[in-house]
């Protein structure tokens, strides 16, 4: 067994790992692991055979995990898979070590990290944060739950026998088994209702999401949005603490008025017009990089010619096409109540299309919301919610229940007048009709596109 209060100690070549799922971030630990030559054991529960060829310091399953995976000193858990199942009680029941991907990644980095966690933004964030950076001339890396897993960006690392910046995404999931992980930045954007399939109830997921903070020492910095409820309730009162807002004159570094960012310290703006940034909730993103780039020293200017030249990122809030004088807007990427409350607080006149599969209960009183939102003129429900909502909602001419996704979008060409908006801004998952949010989004734009041919 590996004492983890004593990691650097280890000499790897001695021990066995467990590695649960074989996707980006179980091959990512696997690529380091091998690096450091200990002995793997990859288990999957996928029905493909894993494409590595086994040595005598690698070995795999797929199909599911059995008791092979307790042979092992220390098991490193992909973020998909669940907390309770059979042989992750067996594994603590064998008090044996369960950590996250970037807990053991993190052991082998020098290097320091600015974390981002919350429910919407995350990507956003990492990605005007890096751009920033970048422009600025520092070392960065990307990583987490978007792009290259941080396992590979810390073997990146260690090829390159120099220091960066790692710049990571970090999802709830993520930020489950961390032992260690200290970010030197930890920021909190917002936490809204989500992921109920996987957590027992909201507390829990807020705690999953606070975990990034449980090594947060008096050298390190947490950066959070003090306009949500739930975060300044909750960190508040915590010490080395930014806060940043764009409503209230708090102790944050920025202020929003007039439409324009303001950076308190040099008086200097930014208009938001200048970006290619859409709304409010954005305004929040930017604030919240140029409040960790500021920390790192980034002049202000440098940040603005960035944020300035940064390109809205594919399927959210993205305008694809317009089609007899009606804006279509991609925002497949909203899989949360509370991304589509922000993707319609953007438009006007909205022929609004939302539906999918649900995680965990429907909360009708907050579609009830959205219907009523003053700039929805009309509702399409598409997809699984559908049959949920069969006995609930009464379809009329302004809103439908409409299974089949190419019937839906369908329809919402159809019933669209000219100067309006068709937003797909889902709130729910895309897993029954795709294989993901970019998928479901590609095929909206495919349909317009067939539209478009057709006429
Ligand atoms: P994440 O990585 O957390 O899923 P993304 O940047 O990919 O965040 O955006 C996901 C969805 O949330 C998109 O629909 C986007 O328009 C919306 N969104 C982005 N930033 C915010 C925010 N700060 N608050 C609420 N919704 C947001």
């Amino acid at each position: 067994m590996i004492n983890l209060n004593n990691i650097k100690s280890i000499n790897w070549e001695d021990k066995s790992i467990s590695i649960l799922g074989a996707g980006r971030s179980g091959l990512g630990a696997f690529k380091l692991a091998n690096y450091l030559n200990a002995n793997i054991f990859l288990s999957d529960n996928g029905k493909k055979k894993i494409n590595i060829p086994k040595t005598n310091k690698f070995n795999y399953e797929y199909l599911g995990h059995t008791d092979k995976v307790l042979d092992a000193d220390l098991i490193i858990k992909s973020p998909g898979i669940p907390n309770k199942i059979d042989i992750l009680n067996k594994c603590a029941e064998n008090k044996i070590p369960i950590v996250s991907e970037i807990e053991f990644a993190s052991w082998f980095s020098n290097s320091e990290i600015i974390a981002v966690t919350g429910s919407n933004g995350k990507t956003t964030t990492v990605n005007l944060i890096f751009d920033i950076f970048k422009h600025a001339d520092t070392n960065v890396l990307l990583g987490g739950n978007i792009g290259k897993p941080y396992s590979e960006n810390v073997l990146y690392e260690l090829s390159q026998n120099k220091s960066f910046i790692h710049i990571l995404e970090v999802s709830s999931y993520q930020a489950e088994h961390l032992v260690n992980f200290k970010p030197s930045i930890s920021c909190l954007l917002n936490i809204s209702e989500d992921h109920m399939d996987r957590y027992k109830c909201m507390e829990d997921y807020v705690e999953a999401k606070l975990n990034i903070l449980k090594n947060l020492s008096k050298q390190d910095v947490l950066i959070y949005n003090f306009d949500d409820k739930i975060l300044n309730k909750r960190l508040g009162k915590q010490k080395n603490i930014i806060p940043f807002s764009a409503k209230s004159k708090s102790n944050s570094l920025f202020n929003f008025e007039n439409n324009k960012i303001i950076c308190k310290e040099s008086c200097k703006s930014l208009s938001l017009s200048k970006t290619k940034l859409i709304g409010l909730h954005n305004v929040y993103n930017i604030i919240a990089a140029l409040t960790i780039s500021s920390i790192y020293g980034v002049k202000f200017t440098k940040a603005k010619n960035a944020i300035s030249n940064f390109d809205p990122l594919a399927h959210r809030t993205e305008q694809i096409g317009i089609i007899n004088g009606v804006k279509f807007i991609n925002d497949s990427k909203s899989t949360t109540i509370a991304s589509t409350n922000a993707a319609i607080r953007c438009f006007e006149e909205i022929t609004l299309i939302l539906g999918g599969q649900t995680k965990g209960l429907i909360n009708f009183e907050e579609i009830k919301n959205i219907i009523q939102n003053k700039n929805i003129k009309r509702v399409i429900f598409y997809g699984d919610v559908c049959l949920e909502l069969n006995n609930k909602i009464k379809p009329n001419k302004n809103l439908y229940l409409i299974q089949n996704f190419k019937k839906a979008i369908e329809k919402s060409i159809e019933i669209t007048p000219s100067n309006n908006c068709v937003l797909l801004s889902p709130a729910f998952s895309s897993f029954d009709q795709f294989k993901s949010y970019k998928e479901r989004g590609d095929k909206f734009r495919k349909i317009l596109e067939e539209y478009s041919y057709a006429k």
